[in-house]
């Protein structure tokens, strides 16, 4: 395999930032968080990605997360040329909307009820409209590293004080959006009562909803503990909080069942992403019938999309569906990512390398650190940035294609073979032992 950096990189970063803000569509991709070019992708194939020039690199990304078959899987892709000889767009309903949602249903006991989007962003924000016209209240909680897209009243951080008002991450958010946004640490239970204490008590709640990603992995990957979840859910029970999971990352990727069946919670709600269209731009949010009913056209939260439950995506979708769904599945992909996990542990003991590791079925993430596996966004923050730059930066020489940052999780898919798997373990072996000399 010729594997090294494509010098036309250059080239094609400076093209595209010509009329591209930042040359990218989607900030990550521009590796600000690890310095350096951008490969530029011209195609893919099972576990690997191709540049411009035909160097193959082995692919943990996946999308950030859809690939879960690899790339161009060959029953998708002929459902996705099916479909699309069949005409892009109706406008209209379709049967595939229907096979899908049944799916989702069946396969997630806590939805009963699933609207399409055509990404997550739509799905969380869309979320949250329904559980403010559900409840009649403003105010919403989310946790620090936990990341549900872009819109307004999402982009924003904890104050000065923990219950504070939150401030905009971003120019552009009224501060009249983000103050109806709490912000509390990740995985912390004592936060989770000192906020129920003041917005939803004996007086009343002006807590409309909980948004949480139930294993972040936008803060690498960071598994919370079952108290955490059991003490949410009940605060939310108690006060009538409407709890919403944010599986955009996680569902049908740690398991058949999400998150929400590893740690046995029913969400009130719950937010999906990219898997579900196989690659093609889909979200959708569902959860229990009685808040989902609020929804246009049966209630009076308004929701909609063009483009929603896009028939290639739904056609696409059904494909993927019909594979994730044989026997043993996501137990092949767990065992990979321990075996990939267990020989890059070796390695970095073998060479003196502190790191640290989670998993659960095909999602997983590596910290550089001696310290204990991270448990909040401010464990993670303090992981080494500047090892991991230099090993992102050392494994795509050799041909790996991590995210390239240190606050994302990595994705194992079918595709990837042991051969695959072999390779990025000696390619590991090599970078730890020049970070180590360097
Ligand atoms: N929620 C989570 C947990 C995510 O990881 C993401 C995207 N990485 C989103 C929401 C937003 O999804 P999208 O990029 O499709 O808008």
């Amino acid at each position: 395999m010729k594997t090294h950096h494509n010098p036309k990189n250059n080239q094609l970063f400076l093209q595209a930032k010509k009329h591209i803000p930042g040359g990218v569509n989607s900030p990550v991709r521009a590796f600000a968080g690890v310095g350096g070019t951008p490969i530029f992708i011209h195609r893919a194939k099972g576990s690997k990605l191709f540049d411009t020039e035909n160097n193959a690199y082995i692919d943990y990304v996946g999308s950030w997360g859809p690939m879960i078959l690899g790339h161009a899987y060959p029953p998708i892709i002929e459902a996705v040329q099916q479909a699309a000889a069949d005409g892009l767009s109706f406008g209209a309903p379709t049967p595939f909307e229907t096979t899908i949602a049944d799916k989702i249903c069946e396969l997630i006991p806590s939805v009963e009820l699933v609207r399409m989007t055509n990404s997550g962003t739509e799905a969380t924000m869309s979320a949250i409209r329904l559980a403010r016209g559900y409840t009649g209240r403003d105010k919403i909680v989310k946790f620090e590293g936990c990341y549900h897209g872009h819109s307004d009243g999402l982009l924003v951080k904890a104050g000065s004080g923990m219950l504070d008002i939150g401030e905009p991450t971003s120019k552009g958010v009224p501060s009249d959006f983000a103050k109806h946004t709490i912000t509390l640490p990740y995985n912390d239970i004592d936060a989770l009562h000192a906020c129920f204490n003041k917005f939803a008590n004996e007086q009343g709640s002006e807590l409309a909803c909980v948004i949480v990603e139930p294993i972040a992995g936008n803060m690498n990957m960071v598994i919370p503990s079952q108290d955490f979840h059991d003490t949410l859910r009940q605060l939310c029970d108690e006060h009538g909080v409407v709890l919403i999971f944010d599986e955009v990352m996680t569902g049908f990727r740690v398991g058949l069942g999400g998150a929400q069946t590893h740690f046995g919670i029913t969400p009130d709600l719950t937010c999906f992403g990219k898997i579900i269209g196989a690659g093609l731009p889909v979200g959708a949010f569902g959860g229990k019938r009685a808040i989902m009913e609020c929804v246009a056209p049966l209630g009076g939260v308004y929701q909609a999309g063009t483009l929603s439950g896009n028939p290639l995506a739904m056609r696409a979708g059904i494909a993927m569906f019909d594979s994730l769904t044989k026997d043993g599945f996501y137990q092949q992909l767990a065992d990979k990512v321990d075996y990939l996990l267990n020989g890059i542990h070796q390695v970095a003991d073998k060479h003196g390398i502190a790191i640290r590791s989670n998993r659960l079925g095909g999602m997983f993430g590596l910290f550089f650190t001696d310290n204990n596996i991270p448990q909040n966004f401010d464990d993670v923050s303090k992981t080494d940035n500047q090892a991991f730059a230099q090993f992102f930066h050392g494994m795509l020489d050799n041909g790996i294609y991590l995210a390239p940052s240190a606050f994302e999780a990595a994705f194992m898919s079918s595709a990837h073979s042991m051969q695959d798997l072999d390779a990025t373990i000696l390619a590991a072996d090599k970078v730890f032992a020049d970070m180590k000399s360097a």
